[in-house]
């Protein structure tokens, strides 16, 4: 049976959550379709020492700001305290166990297949996260790794390593945290680092990293990178002595033009420098216990944990959308309008405003235009 709404969103976490509400103000109903049994289903399992790495004033959602007995920078468990809280103040109920599987045309509207019936509106917003599509990479030998070998979104604490050698890949916000999190449980772990990286502190001069990039937004990026780069390199010191390779490109370059966000530092750098974390080059190869690196001698290893990141891919979910996504499955554009008259995307595209606030920006523009 369909039923139907104006408007259907799917996925019930920080992105659903900010557009039904900002639908909601605009005197739009929307259904909000999740797959998980609770509301903030991914927050609920991210890793225990997780706290936001964006501070609260700019982390909150549009309506609600968060708590300051949370702290700057609010732990994972606030998080999902917020979104509940977030939910209940503006009366939001998403509709649990109702996994979205596909999204097709229906004459002039959306229908929304799920398990048990469907739904039908003319606006549907897919803020499905990236939860989904653990990124994966594959070297030789890796299928004759003897140890364990798990993603970073399956890491919840230092427990299990205790007396393991750890690899870490990816030096990311996910790979440098959790990299921590294991030296600070003095488990013997090594970062295998690829590519050139940006790194930025949390705070400058006690100030959020992310009041620059707002306050800069009507700056070209590369002006901006420049601007920031002598107080950047003042606080975080030299990268290249530690052996890493800092990117061509400054940190909101790369996110404009590359979508990729800069590593927010939480002390990773010192443990570097204090030897607590051992860095390594790219990897060429695995054995059954080792890890044979492209630039220095073979490692054995006990765990191998892959900080490699997300790659959404919502062909499966969108199978007759055209011009909206790209050849790989992500979406073109994000909070605003796309090919597909009433289908939007919410939180989809990394920003250098930080998720969260750029969730908050999104939502509100795509109520607008649904209004429109
Ligand atoms: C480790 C980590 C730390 C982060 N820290 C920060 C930070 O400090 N600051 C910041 O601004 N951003 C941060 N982010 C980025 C981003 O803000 C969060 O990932 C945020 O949760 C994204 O919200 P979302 O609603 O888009 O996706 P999600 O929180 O992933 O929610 C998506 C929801 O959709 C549901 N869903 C998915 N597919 C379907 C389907 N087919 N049918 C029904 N339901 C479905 C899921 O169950 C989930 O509940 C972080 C991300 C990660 C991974």
């Amino acid at each position: 049976m369909a039923r139907s709404c104006d408007a259907i969103i799917i996925g019930a976490g920080p992105a659903g959550l900010a557009t039904a509400a900002a639908l909601q103000a605009r005197g739009l109903n929307a259904a909000i379709l999740e797959k998980a049994d609770a509301i903030g289903a991914v927050w609920r399992r991210h890793y225990d020492r997780l706290h936001l790495h964006t501070d609260r004033a700019r982390s909150s959602l549009p309506g609600l700001p968060m708590p300051k007995a949370y702290g700057r920078y609010p732990s994972r468990a606030s998080v999902v305290e917020y979104l509940e809280a977030y939910a209940a103040e503006f009366a939001l109920k998403p509709i649990f166990n109702a996994p979205v599987y596909a999204v097709r045309h229906e004459g002039r509207e959306w229908r929304a297949e799920g398990g048990e019936d469907s739904r039908t509106a003319p606006i549907v917003v897919v803020a499905t996260g990236w939860a989904d599509y653990p990124h994966t990479p594959t070297w030789p030998g890796i299928d004759a790794f003897a140890g364990e070998v798990l993603h970073s979104s399956r890491y919840r604490n230092p427990a299990p390593f205790a007396s393991q050698r750890v690899l870490v890949i990816g030096y990311g916000n996910s790979g440098a945290e959790i990299a921590l999190d294991l030296a600070e449980a003095a488990v013997d772990v090594t970062l295998s680092v690829r590519s050139p990286v940006n790194v930025v502190p949390r705070e400058l001069f006690g100030v959020p990293i992310l009041f620059f990039p707002a306050a800069e937004q009507w700056l070209p990026p590369r002006v901006a990178d420049a601007l920031n780069a002598p107080m950047i390199q003042f606080a975080i010191g030299s990268i290249e002595k530690l052996g890493l390779k800092r990117s061509p490109k400054g940190p909101l370059q790369s996110i404009a033009e590359d979508g990729r966000v800069p590593l927010i530092d939480i002390g990773t750098l010192d443990a570097i420098r204090g030897g607590r974390i051992k860095l390594r080059d790219d990897i060429a190869s695995f054995g059954r216990e080792s890890v044979v690196f492209k630039q220095s001698p073979a490692e054995r290893f006990d765990a191998i944990i892959l900080a490699t990141g997300f790659r959404p891919d919502l062909r499966a979910l969108l199978p007759d959308a055209e011009g909206v996504l790209n050849a790989t499955g992500a979406p073109l554009v994000s909070g605003r309008a796309t090919a597909e008259p009433g289908l939007f995307f919410c939180g989809a595209i990394p920003s250098a405003l930080g998720q969260f606030r750029q969730i908050s920006v999104e939502a509100q523009r795509i109520a607008d235009a649904a209004r429109a």
